[in-house]
């Protein structure tokens, strides 16, 4: 660690410079072994829109909240979805409530809980990037295959390389070099960020989690900074290949098909999302239910939230005027402040502005 930040601060011009991680476990490593303090103070490390809880829209949100009141629906999510704001209440008031809601560790829990309960329809809150997609196609064909009719799947999949060149293309940011996700990439692999690099001559390097990885990566854009030559580089070759997993992507393009997506805090983005194809329409709980999961509008509450500035990098957490006071990670009213990979946790928690 000392001698790549040796090296950083050696090669590191002299002008502000932005580089944005789009990862969660970035932003945690990040906070957690506190290298911008020994990071040059002309360089940032912005935490991107990279953690899929952040992003996840309220009207996602109150979608799910709107099946778990139905008396025969049985609610199957992540741990970290529950305590996420939606525009009224949260599933977690909901799961106090109704008892409707459950936590599980993987998509391919909600087959075993389909079949142990035929008396309810089970919904599964499919929220996640390229990483968790292909559990969620794997759990939809083994659910055809099954003949489960009883399980559904609320999808909220969002795709990175889009979000990066949205981001990319905002000139009020200046974002002079990605540090890209090591999850997602170990599936999509390093081409999707090649476009990024030729149209917006902006280096994209993947890097693993560990302290000695993000420096490396680090070090890596900056050297394509300094000599001016913009390329996709992968610190984390030791799991990520150039094609990345193909079979993976595979079950991801027979179930899904690229859509838009709503990105809490940024807005929609054209071909960042993933919905359930037509053929399978009947594991897509939007249709089996006829709710939607798209945005309807958000409360004076959620107003206030900064996350997309926070997400943009344009403010630090402490900026918004509900840092630690309103908000906090035991009364989150942003999802930054609610998953362990938002950055406004990560500031709370690694910053000892609290107790957590
Ligand atoms: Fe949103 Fe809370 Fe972060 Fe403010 S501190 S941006 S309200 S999550």
């Amino acid at each position: 660690v000392d001698r790549l930040a040796a090296k950083i601060k050696k090669i590191c011009p002299p002008q502000p410079l932005n580089i944005m991680e789009v990862c969660g476990s970035h932003t945690q490593s990040f906070f957690r072994f506190g290298l911008d303090k020994i990071l040059p103070s002309n360089l940032r490390l912005i935490a991107g829109p990279g953690c899929p809880v952040c992003v996840s829209s309220a009207g996602y949100i109150d979608a799910a909240v709107s099946l778990a009141r139905k008396k025969d629906v049985m609610v199957l999510t992540f741990g970290d979805m529950l305590r996420i704001p939606g525009n009224k209440t949260s599933l977690e008031q909901e799961r106090a409530r109704s008892g409707n809601v459950r936590v599980v560790y993987s998509a391919l829990e909600s087959l075993e809980a389909a079949r142990a309960n035929p008396d309810k329809k089970v919904v599964f809150l499919a929220v996640g990037f390229e990483t968790t997609a292909p559990t969620v196609a794997l759990s939809i064909l083994a659910a055809k295959k099954l003949g489960l009719e009883n399980l559904s799947f609320l999808t909220a999949l969002k795709l990175i390389p889009p979000a990066m060149e949205y981001l990319a293309a905002d000139k009020q940011l200046k974002v002079h070099g990605f540090l890209c996700p090591g999850h997602v990439s170990a599936i999509i692999g390093t081409r999707p960020y090649e476009p990024i690099v030729r149209k917006r001559k902006i280096t994209c390097c993947v890097a693993g989690f560990e302290p000695v990885d993000i420096l490396e990566g680090i070090y890596m854009i900056l050297r394509r900074i300094v000599s001016n030559d913009p390329a996709v580089d992968n610190q984390y070759s030791r799991v990520v290949k150039r094609p990345g997993n193909i079979e993976a992507r595979n079950f991801m393009r027979r179930v899904f098909a690229v859509s838009k997506a709503e990105w809490r805090g940024l807005g929609v983005i054209p071909a960042s999302g993933q919905k359930i194809r037509k053929e399978f329409a009947r594991f897509d709980a939007e249709k089996v239910f006829s709710v939607s999961a798209d945005a309807r509008g958000v409360s004076p509450q959620q107003k206030k939230c900064r996350c997309g500035d926070v997400l943009k990098g344009l403010i630090e957490p402490p900026e918004c005027p509900l840092f630690a006071a309103a908000c906090s990670p035991q009364k989150p009213i942003g999802p930054c402040m609610v998953s362990s990979e938002g950055a406004c946790n990560a500031y709370f928690k690694y910053r000892n502005v609290g107790t957590v």
